[in-house]
């Protein structure tokens, strides 16, 4: 296996998934795939489509065997004790339904202690996992339908409109201080991991949460936040779909039926579900670029292409991606009431340093050890896509360039403009470092301009007899105790 074809397959799965994808454990499952099947053409699978940012190697390995039975992927063709437990562990959980909730637990108890698990997180990961499947049957599924619950509101309330009549009956001063919270944990998910876990043990709040997540998401500047999130959401929901019964997920589809306008129905023809064709085109839209999701390389019979469960999920998930993504670039900043807006302020900075921690700044950007407050602040709004005047462009690339950073490395800081264009900001600062037109290398401009226009971040750090930005160094006391 060369790199070269791990490469070519992490870009596959990269242009699919984002940053989500991950090198390593790609790297790992193929080359897995390649020790196991020497003879075997590795780009006959579609590693994008079962390759799944929040599943571990094992489950990306198990949806691969799953996908290509004919292939050896060493899951569950050797004995192992781990494989052994991994499906017992299934076996257990899918059992459970029928189970008395004692007796459930006292089957993962014997399983824990005949396996020696020496962690008692796997217990409580166990309980949590036959509590979900009890709660899913016992509240939302009665006699084979399904029952609009709160916490199945909670899981889809971008789908069941329920969620906007209870959002509505709050006026702003009556939202619970959890959902503000709940709704910055959940974008901090975003950014970190670019999932957001799905929380019930409070419905309501949770409900809640999700506008309150939309707005304080379009009161920041960043475009890469707002697609983080939307896409964050879109794959919560689903995970939800994919561990959901049948008629939840039947249920949920009528709805997106009924509100889109869509025409997605259950069949025994040539699939488990048919699509009219225009609706899949519409769906489908962001995925036709891959061969598999081209019509024709579907069945279609009379208008409807079919497809099974797991492609309906995906293009769910790729609709809703767009709708939130529309709500969040809808709202207009002005509408925001103030305390949502106060609230937003607040945490302005958290998320940002979030987002910067992810995004982080270029090798050069943390090479420089002193950095005046000013250019750090106009740094951080760079580097999450955050608008910039004109005055701070030349003031960060002014002052690269005469600490001794070359035309790339500033290149570098410009690139997550949403209007970035390469020519442009090239000739930008070519012009800057004195390479074109009147030759004259610039300085960046003085503090007391700075001052002037507001770009200046001084809260104490910077020395009182600072000119430029270029003099800058840390405050530090003198031997005497008095400021330099
Ligand atoms: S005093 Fe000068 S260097 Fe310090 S933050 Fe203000 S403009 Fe920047």
């Amino acid at each position: 296996m060369s790199e070269e074809t791990v490469r070519k397959i992490y870009e596959s799965v990269k242009d699919r998934w984002g940053n989500l994808a991950n090198y390593i454990v790609i790297k790992n499952v193929v080359k897995r795939f390649c020790e196991l099947n020497p003879t075997a053409d590795p780009f006959r699978i579609d590693w994008a489509e079962h390759y799944r940012p929040d599943f571990e190697y094992d489950e990306i390995l198990r949806e691969l065997k799953k996908a290509y039975p004919m292939y050896k992927w060493g899951v569950g063709e050797e004995f192992s004790e781990e494989q052994y437990f991994s499906e017992l562990y299934s076996y257990l959980v899918s059992q459970a339904r029928e189970l008395p909730e004692e007796l459930r637990l006292k089957l993962i108890r014997e399983l824990q202690a005949e396996f020696g698990f020496e962690e008692p997180k796997e217990l409580e990961e166990a309980e949590a996992e036959v509590q979900k499947v009890e709660s899913i049957q016992e509240v939302e599924v009665v006699e084979e339908k399904p029952v609009i619950s709160l916490r199945l509101i909670a899981k889809y309330p971008a789908i069941l409109e329920e969620s906007k009549k209870i959002a509505s009956t709050f006026t702003i001063d009556k939202i619970p201080r959890e959902a503000y919270q709940r709704a910055l944990t959940s974008i901090i998910e975003a950014i970190r991991h670019g999932i957001i876990s799905t929380k019930l043990d409070n419905p309501v709040v949770e409900i809640l949460s999700k506008p309150l997540m939309y707005v304080i998401t379009a009161l920041m500047p960043s475009p890469w936040l707002k697609s983080r999130v939307a896409l964050a959401e879109a794959l919560r929901m689903e995970k939800e779909l994919y561990v959901d019964s049948i008629q939840v997920f039947n249920l949920l589809v009528e709805r997106i039926n009924d509100h889109l306008g869509y025409r997605i129905e259950k069949t025994d023809e040539h699939g488990e579900y048919k699509m009219y064709f225009i609706d899949y085109l519409k769906a489908a839209k962001p995925l036709l670029s891959e061969p598999r999701w081209k019509m024709v390389n579907k069945t279609v019979h009379r208008g409807y292409v079919f497809l099974n469960r797991a492609e309906v999920i995906r293009l769910i998930r790729s609709i809703y991606q767009q709708i939130i993504l529309n709500k969040i670039m809808n709202i207009n900043p002005r509408d925001v009431p103030e305390d949502i807006r106060r609230y937003a302020e607040n945490v302005k900075q958290r998320i940002y340093e979030e987002v910067m921690k992810v995004k982080g700044v270029s090798d050069s950007v943390q090479s420089i050890k002193d950095i005046p407050p000013c250019i750090k602040s106009i740094m951080e709004k760079l580097s999450i896509g955050d608008d910039v005047s004109h005055l701070e462009n030349f003031t960060i690339a002014s002052y690269m360039i005469n600490i001794g950073k070359s035309v790339e490395e500033v290149l570098e800081l410009f690139k997550n403009r949403a209007d970035y264009d390469e020519k442009i900001a090239r000739y930008q600062i070519e012009h800057i470092a004195g390479m074109r037109g009147s030759r004259i290398k610039y300085k960046p401009p003085s503090c007391e301009k700075l001052r002037t226009v507001g770009i200046c971040r001084n809260s104490g750090e910077c020395p009182k007899w600072i000119k430029n930005p270029l003099n800058y160094n840390p405050i530090r006391s003198d031997v005497d105790g008095k400021n330099r």
